[in-house]
């Protein structure tokens, strides 16, 4: 049986009642610093188009290590880490479309913390943190039964996360899982996402999720675009922007989520142990025709396709990709080029064997076919997480 490792994130809100002052006063430097280094990171990344952190570390590592002598030198490097990651999503999210800002700026509400600054102990519930001067400082955690589960497991990064309420600890946390073989023995449910329905099934049955997904973004767009053009103050429609932004991902995300929940409450059901899913790097052609929609709806799906990988492996069910070419386009049955049906918006005929069938049932129907088809040519691509 293949094993994998599948990582959790477990967040802990730090019990700061009765901390000594000096505890505090030496997180509030630590963050003010950190803020301070990774802002100025960020200016020469985007000065000089910098995306890779290796460069980054290069370009300012001695020059920082000088100016802080007394930040434990590991912060530099995490710092190097984050501004480059936060300068590439800031580049992502212009290409589309989606931020109005020059430039990026770090809030300083998070710290990277590197495996040498930091240690957990999961049984005392208590984490120390290395601050200036290499001294150590143990902070006790809130726990709930909910935090129980990561006994006993490997963790890895972490990050100290100010919010409104609290400091909090976020630790990510790795369990190795074993997965069913991928084999042409094995049950599928394949998973056909569109703009509107997430279509699954397989040979026997095919079922709609709807998540009306591009309704919810066409209205965040119009409402962006009213924002845009009504609000004259740029700080107001920046905050106003962002605000719908996120709002919209959290909708979006919840949809998915429930999808995700259903999909595989249904594998489990069915006995099915291999989700297949498209793989979008390779391009399906019909994607949406204008470029930039296109490229937005394949990072929506890649978005909903890694939860959807995340959870089944969790749940022990493996996840293959496969070519999506023409799984929309072409009979199930004979290969024969399909059209719209006369009989119904959502029903497609096949020229050459006569076949009339929904269009969700077709995609999935000819997904379930590629599975077998490239298991037969051992083909089959996997990107883990
Ligand atoms: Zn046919």
């Amino acid at each position: 049986m293949p094993v994998e490792e599948v990582t959790l994130t477990a967040r802990f809100k730090v019990d700061l009642t009765d901390v000594d002052e000096s505890v505090i006063s030496g997180i509030y430097r630590l963050f003010e610093e950190y803020k301070g280094i990774v802002n100025e990171l960020l200016g020469l990344a985007v000065d000089k188009h910098i995306t890779s952190f290796v460069e980054l570390c290069h370009a300012k590592y001695h020059e920082l290590r000088q100016r802080y002598p007394a930040l434990p030198s590991k912060y530099i490097v995490t710092a190097c880490r984050h501004a480059a990651s936060i300068y590439k999503s800031f580049m992502k999210l212009k290409r589309l479309g989606m931020c109005e800002k020059d430039k990026p700026t770090f809030r300083g509400r998070a710290i990277w913390l590197h495996g040498q600054v930091f240690r957990l102990d999961v049984e005392g519930w208590r984490a120390s943190i290395a601050i200036h001067g290499g001294r150590w400082i143990t902070l006790r955690l809130l726990h709930g039964e909910y935090h129980e589960r990561f006994r006993g497991m490997e963790h890895g990064e972490a990050q100290l996360a100010l919010r409104n309420d609290g400091l909090y600890l976020n630790v990510a946390f790795s369990r190795t899982v074993a997965l069913p073989e991928i084999s042409p023995d094995a049950r599928v449910i394949a998973v056909d996402v569109n703009e509107n329905i997430i279509a699954y099934g397989n040979n026997d049955f095919v079922e709609r999720f709807e998540t009306n997904e591009g309704i919810i973004r066409t209205r965040y767009f119009l409402k962006r675009r009213r924002i845009q053009t009504k609000i004259r103050s740029r700080e107001l429609r920046g905050r106003l922007l962002a605000k719908y932004g996120r709002r919209e991902q959290n909708r979006i995300r919840e949809i998915y989520y429930k999808a995700v929940k259903e999909i595989i409450g249904r594998a489990k059901e069915t006995g099915a142990t291999v989700i297949v899913v498209e793989d979008l790097e390779i391009h399906k052609e019909d994607m949406g025709s204008e470029e930039l929609n296109g490229r937005m709806h394949r990072w929506s799906y890649r978005r909903f396709q890694r939860m959807l990988e995340y959870q089944a492996k969790l749940h022990g069910l493996n996840v293959v990709y496969v070519d999506p070419r023409n799984t929309s386009r072409i009979c199930p049955v004979c290969n024969g080029e399909l059209s719209q049906s006369r009989n119904g918006r959502r029903l497609m005929r096949c020229r050459r064997c006569g076949l009339e069938e929904d269009r969700d049932m077709i995609a999935v129907k000819n997904l379930t076919r590629r599975y077998y088809e490239e298991c037969a040519n051992a083909k089959i691509s996997q990107t883990s997480l």
